[in-house]
Parts: structure tokens; sequence; C-alpha cells
């Protein structure tokens, strides 16, 4: 099972798109506040759970110093996170 927070293709920052218009990044940046980010894969409008385990096929390991910003950024939100050690 893959958690979006191990994957390099999940963020936590502001909307990663060139082309996004100033709402897209202002919600971008209100849902990270709330520790949920997007997968840059999906549409702008979705922000999974950086924890939920899921099957995902397009899951591509993060490097550990990635993961471990985001385990303290989410921290900082009040928000305990565990990740799994396995990915597949
Ligand atoms: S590719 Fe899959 S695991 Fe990675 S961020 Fe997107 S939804 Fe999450």
């Amino acid at each position: 099972m893959a958690q979006c927070i191990n994957c390099s293709n999940y963020t936590l920052r502001d909307h990663p798109g060139g082309s996004a218009d100033e709402r897209s990044r202002a919600a971008a940046k209100q849902m990270a506040a709330s520790g949920l980010g997007r997968c840059t894969l999906g549409p702008s409008y979705r922000f999974p759970s950086p924890t939920h385990e899921r099957k995902c096929p397009s899951f591509s390991q993060a490097p550990t110093t990635v993961i471990e910003r985001r385990v303290a950024w989410l921290a900082t939100r009040g928000q305990a996170t565990t990740t799994t050690e396995s990915n597949t």
C-alpha cells in the first residue's frame, strides 16, 4: 500500500502548476495549512490525505529528506503522522 506523504508526486507546497490561477494557488495554500496536499498527477481540485493507505500505480518513492520535512510540517499543523515502511 502507498501513502501520498511518501510519494514524489505529492506536494504540500503552493500550487505546483505554473498555469494555476490565483484562486487555485490560494486554495492550495489553505489546504496545505490544513495538512492536505495535492497529487501533481491528479486534478487541481483534489487534495488527497497524506497518510491514507491506498493502492496507487503511480506511486514514486520520495527522498527521505522530503518525507521528513513533510512529517515536520504536519506536526506543526497538529497532525501526528505515521508513515509505513513499505509502499508497494
Ligand atoms: S501518485 Fe498516487 S501515491 Fe503519489 S501522490 Fe499521487 S495519488 Fe498519492
